[in-house]
Parts: structure tokens; C-alpha cells; sequence
């Protein structure tokens, strides 16, 4: 078994970064936890543990201490950055020459994450923070955008963002460790529905090829009925269909629900 530990940045009363109406804490959280559900869901020797799942205050130390006493193999730092730049970058401690397998790790992950991220790259980077520092195993720290930049700040507003940051870091993680993904295998229970009811286009579109990719069968309908001389426009609503069984349902409804798509339910195949 591999062992992630991930850390979204700052909690509780440590907001981190705010700017644009949107607090770094939150971000952090929701991209860490789309990394952990993927994991969990699509991965089969991997373990994770999170320095936090809810909105709590949790200090450096704590964070470097739950991840050395576990004996992680990987300590994957989420935070957004702030003071005036934009884009993506990440960073491994000081002293790691770049020949060393941290290094490698931290370019692996780059390399997934700035093709999705949808931002200026702004490079591989050292630093002398604590998690970095104090962690007992290879570390990377990765700041995905400013919050004080508006058009970086309107990415972080998108669950669909979120989630593709997420799987990029997973990927990079998958490929730096050699994770191995889980089986589809066929299931011999009740056949159920996934619903995502009320989603623009572009956002049924991209759930539409995620769950295709992960193996499922999804279906973006329109919910509008058209006229003979009207036509589709941007803003008409689209729902999102998943065919699957109910033990699974019952696991995408979880985890989209918490990915911020809160009207999702599943439902019985008559
Ligand atoms: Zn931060």
C-alpha cells in the first residue's frame, strides 16, 4: 500500500489567502478532498489521510507530526497563492538537489497539473517551508493560482476546475508512485441512475467525459424542449445522467455532493 497524505492549506481560523469573495482554506479543502475521493474510488493500493476534512484549525506542527507518526510515503501540500502574480507553481524544500527522487516527484506532478490547470506556469520551485521541512518523507507543496487575481480566482469559483486540478494531481501521484487502478468490474446489482439535475452545457459536457473516462456510461440531456426556428443557447440547462448499479450510486452521489453539485440523487431503473 501506498500512503498519501494530503494537507489542504490554513483552517478554521487561519483563513489563508482571501481575495475576489473566495477564502484560500476552502479551496484548498475542496481540491484536496477530490483528490482523496479519487483516490479512494479509483486507485486500489493506495492509503490516504488528510491533515483536515473539515473547516478546522490545524497547526504546521500538527500536520508534519500526523504525517511522519503514519509513516506516509508522500506528503502532498494544497495551497493558492496571493500577493499580486498569477498561475501555478509548486515547491519542494531548499536543500533537495534537483537529481533527487523529490524532485522527480515534483516535476512528475508539474507536468500533469499545468496541462489542466488553465494558468501561466510559473516553474518548479524550492523554498524553505515547514511542511516541506519537517516532513519525514518526500514532500511537494503546490499553489494553484491567486485568489487576488481575477481571472485566477474565476477558475477556483468552478467545481469543474476544482476537480480537474484534482485529477491532475492525482495522475502525477498515480505515475510517481505507481498507483494502480481499480477493476470496473461488472456488478450483478439493482441498476440505477445517477442524476445531476440543472447544469449549463459546458459543465454537463466535461462531467460527461469524466465519467465516460472513469468507465461509466453518462448522458448530458437537454431539459429545454425547442421550437422549430429556436436553437440551443449558452445558458440552457442540461442534465446529467450516469447509468450504474446501486452500490456505486450510492458512492457518486456522495462524492459529487461533495464536490459541490448538492441536487444530485440517484435513482431506480424501473
Ligand atoms: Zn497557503
Amino acid at each position: 500500500m501506498v500512503k498519501i497524505f494530503i494537507d489542504p492549506g490554513h483552517g478554521g481560523t487561519d483563513s489563508g489567502a482571501v481575495g475576489n469573495g473566495i477564502q484560500e482554506k476552502n479551496i484548498t479543502l475542496q481540491i484536496a478532498s477530490a483528490i482523496q475521493s479519487i483516490l479512494i474510488n479509483e486507485y486500489s493500493n493506495v492509503e490516504v489521510r488528510m491533515s483536515r476534512t473539515g473547516d478546522e484549525t490545524v497547526s504546521l506542527n500538527q500536520r508534519t507530526n500526523m504525517a511522519n507518526a503514519w509513516g506516509a510515503d508522500f506528503f502532498l501540500s494544497i495551497h493558492i497563492n496571493s500577493g499580486g502574480g498569477r498561475g501555478y507553481e509548486d515547491f519542494i524544500h531548499s536543500n533537495l538537489s534537483s537529481a533527487s527522487r523529490t524532485a522527480q516527484i515534483q516535476r512528475t506532478i508539474h507536468l500533469e497539473v499545468i496541462t489542466k490547470i488553465d494558468m501561466v506556469d510559473r516553474g518548479s520551485k524550492k523554498a524553505d517551508f515547514h511542511v516541506l521541512r519537517e516532513s519525514n518523507m518526500d514532500a511537494v507543496l503546490t499553489e494553484n493560482g491567486f485568489i487576488d487575481n481575477a481571472e485566477d480566482a474565476s477558475k477556483m469559483k468552478n467545481p469543474a476546475w476544482v476537480n480537474s486540478v484534482a485529477r491532475a494531481h492525482v495522475v502525477g501521484v498515480e505515475k510517481a508512485f505507481n498507483l494502480q487502478r481499480k477493476l470496473q468490474v461488472q456488478s450483478q446489482s439493482t441498476p440505477y441512475k445517477v442524476i445531476i439535475p440543472n447544469l449549463a452545457f459546458w459543465q454537463a459536457r466535461a462531467l460527461v467525459a469524466e465519467f465516460e473516462q472513469r468507465g461509466f456510461r453518462a448522458q448530458g440531456v437537454a431539459l429545454k424542449i425547442y421550437g422549430p426556428n429556436e436553437r440551443a443557447a449558452a445558458g440552457d440547462p442540461y442534465m446529467l445522467v450516469i447509468d450504474t448499479d446501486f452500490e456505486n450510486a450510492k458512492q457518486l452521489v456522495i462524492e459529487l455532493k461533495t464536490r459541490g453539485y448538492s441536487r444530485t440523487y440517484g435513482e431506480k431503473i424501473l
